[in-house]
Order: C-alpha cells, then structure tokens, then sequence
C-alpha cells in the first residue's frame, strides 16, 4: 500500500528544457506521454509534457492551472509547518491527539503518552537520543500489537498458511507491503495513529495474500473484515504527514 500522493517516476528528457518562470519554481520533464500533468512537490513543481509539446503549450497550460498550484503549494508548505520534530516543547500527533513533547530528567528511560503531554524520560535527553527512543518504542508496540493481530487475521481468513514471514521497517513512504510469497511490511510508524487506522493497515496486507491487487474482489475481502475501510484511507491521506521523523 503506498501512501503520499507521490506521482509515478517519469523518465527525464535527455535535453532539459529551462524553468518556467513563475513565482514558484517550475520543472519541466518531457517523455513519451500523451497528455500534460502537474505534479506539485513541497519545494517545486513538475510539469510532465510529452516529447512535442510546445514551450507556448506548455506556459499556456500552467498558467491555467495557476490558481489550482497555489493553493496545492500552500497546502504542502502547511504540511511541512506539521511534520513531527522531536524537541521538548513541540507538540506530537499521536492516536489522533495533539500532544506537548516534554523531555524529563531521570534515571529511567521510557515513554509515557500523559493526559496533554506525551513525556520522553531519560538522562540528559537530547533531540537524537529521544528520536531513538521514539524508535525503540514504536517496533516494541507494533511487534506486540501489528504481528500478532496480522497472524490472527490470517488465520480467520484461512490463509495463515501463507504468511512465510512479518517484517517491521520504516519505509520512506509505504505504510505495508505484501509479496507473493507471502512477506507482510508494516511500516511501525503507524503505531502513531489511532488503532482503528493500523487494524485497517493490518487487514489492507492480509487480505492481499488472497488477492494480489487492488481488485473490486480485494476491496469486498477488506470491507468484510474492516467496514469502515474508505474513512480510514481518507483519515491516512489527510494525516499521514505528521508521521514521518
Ligand atoms: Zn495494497
């Protein structure tokens, strides 16, 4: 399952055209395509053209969606304003509740999620050594509740057979994966959201050890054990950002 709405790689024209001119920085890539497509990135944006198509085309294009490249710019510059930086005083999204980072001195070193404030304890704590820490607690929770629910799921479905192996990564931009021999990804940062949204993540990799794509058949499989399935992509789109360290 891949998240972001991150475009396809496009292959790079041999000869590179020169940026537009605008107030943002725009990059033109031409490649055996039949139609124009923006892409907008937090730091630019793409324009994907194909091989023939006119530099007048082309500015006539981005000019029409001007309005459309603002606004999807300023939404990618408040999403970077939300990613989670670990420093004492920040703020956490965590099980979809904003809490307050603090760093407390002790002798002990653990994680408490508080009330309002989600506490990293430990001695001399510094931005590095609580990232690490955020880490270390992130792979337990999700061995302990993601591995244990995929393999029950499975086993409800008949297909526990299947699994050959469950894998814990932190992947640049997946939530899980599945291989037709039977490996399950789990991106452990989903431990950060609430549990309704990882049990979604759960069965979206299990039910694909019976159908390998995203099939209407795929679809019915993951509404029969997760009905409320399409309010939880929804939910991940809108907050998956606020996840990444
Ligand atoms: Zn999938």
């Amino acid at each position: 399952m891949s998240t972001r709405n991150a475009p396809m790689k496009a292959q790079r024209a041999p000869a590179a055209d020169p940026a537009i001119r605008e107030p943002f920085s725009c990059e033109v890539q031409r490649s055996k395509r039949k139609t124009l497509a923006l892409y907008v990135k937090p730091e630019k944006v793409i324009v994907r053209v194909p091989l023939d198509a006119s530099k007048t085309e082309v500015k006539e294009f981005v000019q029409s969606n001007r309005a459309w490249i603002e606004s999807r710019l300023a939404e990618e510059s408040a999403r970077q304003d939300e990613r989670l930086v670990i420093e004492h005083g920040r703020r956490i999204f965590y099980r979809a509740r904003e809490l307050e980072i603090v760093f407390k001195q002790g002798r002990k070193q653990r994680i408490i999620a508080d009330g309002n404030q989600f506490i990293f304890q430990g001695q001399h704590l510094t931005p590095s050594k609580a990232r690490v820490q955020l880490e270390d607690y992130l792979i337990d929770k999700a061995s302990h509740y993601i591995v244990p629910r995929a393999k029950g799921l499975a086993r409800y479905l008949g297909v526990d057979q299947k699994i050959s192996q469950i894998k814990l990564r932190k992947t640049k931009s997946k939530w899980g994966h599945c291989t037709s021999q039977g490996v399950l990804q789990f991106n452990w940062l989903i431990m950060l959201a609430p549990y309704g949204i990882i049990d979604y993540m759960i069965a979206h990799e299990v039910c694909h050890l019976i159908h390998m794509n995203h099939s209407k058949r795929f679809w019915l499989l993951v509404n029969s054990v997760c009905p409320e399935y399409e309010n939880y992509i929804r939910w991940l789109k809108e907050n998956e950002h606020r996840f990444w360290f």
